[in-house]
C-alpha cells in the first residue's frame, strides 16, 4: 500500500474582500496501509484537506507525494482515489449494481468481467450485501445506501480510501454498527485510509492515528493515549479526550502557580506568565480535606456506564469535571473538596 505525504500545503479560498486559509500549511505523513482520521470542529479546513488529497482541490502552495510519486498535478482519476461522503452521492437512476458497475461501463469492460466484480465486492461487504444489489437508492435505507456507496468505493480496488464523515447521516445505533463495519472492512484491506469527522468516538474507534486540526492547521498527530497524556496545547486539552482535560486560568511567578487565594510551589522552573492550569477529571481524588471546594450541579452517564462524570462548580465560577466510578453515589447540589492531583500541564496563554 502507499504512504501519502503532504508538504506544505495552503489552500486559500477567496470570498469578497477576504482570503480564507482553509489549508495552512500542513505536513502531514500517513503511514501505508495505516488509517487517520482527521478530527477538528465544523469549518476548520477537514473536507478541503480531503479534496487536495483527492485532487479535488488544486492547492495555492505544497505538494502531495503517493510514496515517492509527486501527485500534485494528477487527475482523482489517476491518483486512485476511492471516496465516501456524508450524503452517500450514488446515481439515482440506477440499481445499486448499477452504481458499482458503472465505472467500469464507462471504460467498456465486459459485463462478465463486471459481474465477477460485484460478486467479490458483495463477498467482502458480507451478509446481505447481495440482496441490496437489485434497489435503487430511494429503496435502501440511509445504511444501505452508504454500504453500497462503500461497495462503489472499493470495487475500483483504490489505492487510498478517503471518507468524508459517512456515518453522520445515520441514526446512532445504526452508526455503530457501520462503525465496526468499516474498521473491519479498514484493517482487511489494509489500504491507506484518511477518515474525516467531528465526532471523537468515531475519531478514536477507527483510526490507527487521530490528526486534530483546528483553523486550517493540524495541531498534533498521535495515538488516542499520546494525545490524551500529552496535548500540544490548550486547545487539544480543551477539545480532546472524554471528558476533555480541565483547565484552570492561573499565574506563574517565581516557579509558583498562583490560583485565586492559594499558592501551589512547582518543581521545575518555568517563566512568569499567565497560563492554563490543565489536569484530567480521572486523576482527581475528591477528598474533604482538599483545598479546592465545589459544588456538583451536574452529573453525566447513565446507571450501565462505567464511570460517570461529575460537573463541578468552583468558588470562582469556573466549572471543571471529575470522573468517579458509577458505584461511587453523588448527588446534585452536594458541595465537595478535592486537591490538585500530581499530574498537571501548563499552557501559555497567549
Ligand atoms: P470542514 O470540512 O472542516 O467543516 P471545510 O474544509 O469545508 O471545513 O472549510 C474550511 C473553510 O474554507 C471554511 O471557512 C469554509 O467556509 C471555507 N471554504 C470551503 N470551501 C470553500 C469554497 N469553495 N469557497 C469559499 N470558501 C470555502
Ligand atoms: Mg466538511
Amino acid at each position: 500500500s502507499i504512504e501519502i505525504r503532504l508538504e506544505n500545503i495552503t489552500k486559500t479560498f477567496k470570498a469578497k474582500n477576504e482570503t480564507i486559509y482553509a489549508l495552512k500549511n500542513i505536513n502531514l505523513n500517513i503511514p501505508a496501509g495505516k488509517t487517520i482520521s482527521i478530527l477538528g470542529p465544523s469549518g476548520c479546513g477537514k473536507t478541503t484537506l480531503l479534496k487536495v488529497i483527492a485532487g479535488l482541490e488544486k492547492p495555492d502552495e505544497g505538494k502531495i507525494f503517493f510514496n515517492s510519486e509527486d501527485v500534485s498535478e494528477l487527475s482523482p482519476y489517476e491518483r486512485r482515489i476511492g471516496m465516501v461522503f456524508q450524503n452517500y452521492a450514488l446515481y439515482p437512476h440506477y440499481k445499486a449494481r448499477g452504481n458499482l458497475a458503472f465505472p467500469f461501463w464507462i471504460k467498456k469492460v465486459p459485463e462478465k468481467e463486471i459481474d465477477e466484480k460485484i460478486r467479490e465486492t458483495a463477498k467482502i461487504l458480507g451478509v446481505g450485501f447481495e440482496y441490496l444489489l437489485d434497489k435503487k437508492p430511494k429503496e435502501l435505507s440511509g445504511g444501505e445506501q452508504q454500504r453500497v456507496a462503500i461497495g462503489r468505493c472499493i470495487i475500483r480496488n483504490p489505492s487510498v480510501m478517503l471518507f468524508d464523515e459517512p456515518l453522520s447521516n445515520l441514526d446512532a445505533k445504526l452508526r455503530v454498527i457501520t462503525r465496526a463495519q468499516l474498521k473491519k472492512l479498514l484493517v482487511t484491506f489494509n489500504v491507506t485510509s484518511v477518515y474525516v469527522t467531528h465526532d471523537q468516538t468515531e475519531a478514536i474507534s477507527i483510526g490507527d492515528l487521530i490528526g486534530i486540526m483546528n483553523n486550517g492547521e493540524i495541531i498534533q498527530v498521535g495515538t488516542y493515549e499520546e494525545i490524551v497524556n500529552n496535548p500540544k496545547n490548550s486547545f487539544v486539552a480543551s477539545f480532546f479526550g472524554k471528558p476533555s482535560m480541565n483547565l484552570l486560568e492561573v499565574k506563574v511567578i517565581n516557579s509558583q502557580i498562583m490560583w485565586r487565594d492559594k499558592t501551589i510551589p512547582l518543581d521545575k522552573k518555568i517563566e512568569d506568565g499567565e497560563y492554563l492550569l490543565g489536569f484530567h477529571g480521572k486523576d482527581v481524588e475528591i477528598n474533604p480535606n482538599g483545598e479546592i471546594k465545589g459544588e456538583i450541579y451536574f452529573i453525566d452517564g447513565t446507571p450501565a456506564d462505567i464511570s460517570k462524570v461529575l460537573h463541578v462548580q468552583l468558588e470562582d465560577n469556573s466549572s471543571i469535571k471529575i470522573e468517579i466510578k458509577s458505584g461511587e453515589i453523588y448527588r446534585c447540589g452536594e458541595k465537595i473538596a478535592f486537591s490538585l492531583p500530581k499530574k498537571i500541564y501548563l499552557f501559555k496563554k497567549n
